[in-house]
């Protein structure tokens, strides 16, 4: 009953192996350990690097992997499938250094980008700030040129790599006056400029491994060659690179489905309640058939938009469409199978109630439910 997938060709197949052997050796061990320290070791970043997992699809000439989005999608896939959330690779790889590979002039990016590859330099994108999220252009953190510098001020929150982050993307207003999307534009800002801080690491409900924090930029001078595109091109640059975040989310969405729907089947089918198994029960049955029907309804389309994405075809709307249905799709059966695990489910060392806790975010990061229902309602 499995979906038969057409999309991997035997390359992207190998490195699905190469990325598993990965995620068993360096993370699963150490998870409980960087859930108390808050943060993943630095060192992770580095073994990921010399085994090729960051940024696979980009360039070899600038020390990536040559490879394409079908890279990208795996090494999400097994992260998703162990559970494992604490490394932020794809954020890094496939969300972030694109912004350099795409906008960056030739010089920035010969400098970040094999840095970016070897894990020597990790990456934070900084949009959100405590006044606005969904809506970004009521961003406030400004960038005032004076001279060939520009001096940014402002703060931002809840900020993935926040606390390790060597390059973080800054969305700030070069037009302090302006209102519309033209006023916005990115500007990279290295962690060790005069003036830049980092706040506390933000104390979430799940996903503990994961640096979030907020930063603050209080007078911090970049050259103006820091900023990445044209001056007013900012707005412009995020609605392109957000359908490519939102798709990962709903990739790794798909994989959570199905592997929570195989952590439940193991479970109900060994715990005994009234002399027979939870599974012997005809409603224990009915609602894992409807979470099966759902894991292939969302693993068909999500695979379908995984295909039209490599051939570049995958639009806004349709990336709302996989991240809106496969997230609200995961978290209601994560909630029926939290139920069917009793009060074994409540409890945090059982995979099914830290995909409770550590999914919920995936309907919020990224663009809300409330966005994606926005942007695929306009096209109607
Ligand atoms: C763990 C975590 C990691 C994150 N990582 C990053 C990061 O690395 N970089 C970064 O920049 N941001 C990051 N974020 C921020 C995230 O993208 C925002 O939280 C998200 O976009 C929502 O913004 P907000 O929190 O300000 O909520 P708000 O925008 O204040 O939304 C509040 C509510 O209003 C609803 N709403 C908003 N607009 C509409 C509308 N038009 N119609 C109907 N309802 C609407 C929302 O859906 C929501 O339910 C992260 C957040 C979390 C929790």
């Amino acid at each position: 009953m499995e979906v038969q997938r057409s999309v991997y060709r035997e390359d992207h197949e190998m490195f699905r192996t190469t990325a598993r052997r990965f995620i068993e050796r360096e993370c699963v061990p150490h998870t409980d350990a960087w859930a108390q320290a808050g943060k993943v070791d630095r060192e992770l970043w580095r073994k990921a690097g010399r085994e090729g997992l960051l940024c696979p699809m980009l360039p070899t000439e600038y020390g990536g992997g040559g490879g394409d989005f079908g890279h990208a999608a795996v090494l999400s896939e097994e992260m998703a499938r162990a559970g494992v959330t604490g490394p932020t690779f794809g954020m890094h790889s496939d969300i972030i250094a694109p912004y350099i590979q795409r906008l960056g002039t030739e010089e920035q990016k010969q400098k970040w980008l094999p840095r970016c590859a070897s894990g020597e330099t990790i990456l934070a994108i900084a949009m959100t700030e405590p006044g606005t999220g969904s809506d970004l252009k009521g961003v406030r953190t400004t960038a005032v040129r004076e001279g060939d510098e520009y001096v940014i001020n402002g703060s931002k929150t809840f900020i993935s790599n926040g606390l390790m982050a060597d390059l973080i993307v800054v969305v700030c207003k070069t037009d302090p006056k302006g209102s519309g999307s033209k006023a916005m534009s990115l500007i990279l800002v290295e962690a060790d400029r005069a003036g830049f801080r980092r706040g506390r690491k933000l104390n979430k409900v799940g996903q503990p491994a994961q640096d979030t924090a907020e930063l603050f930029f209080d007078n911090v001078r970049v050259p103006v060659s820091n900023r990445l595109g044209g001056e007013g091109e900012g707005m412009y640059a995020l609605m392109h690179e957000l359908p490519q975040e939102r798709f990962l989310i709903a990739l790794g969405a798909a994989t959570q489905l199905e592997t929570c729907l195989q952590h439940t089947l193991d479970y109900v089918k060994d715990r005994r309640v009234f002399g027979q198994t939870v599974w012997d029960f005809q409603n224990t049955k009915f609602k894992l058939a409807d979470i099966k029907a759902q894991a292939v309804a969302v693993r068909t389309m999500v695979d379908y938009y995984l295909g039209e994405h490599m051939r570049r075809r995958l639009t806004l709307e349709e990336a709302a469409i996989a991240k809106l249905f496969s997230t609200e799709t995961l978290g209601r059966a994560i909630d029926e199978m939290v139920q069917l695990h009793g009060g074994y489910g409540y409890m945090l060392e059982y995979p099914i109630a830290r995909a409770f806790v550590d999914m919920r975010v995936t309907r919020i990061y990224g663009g809300t439910s409330e966005v994606q229902r926005e942007l695929i309602a306009r096209k109607l």
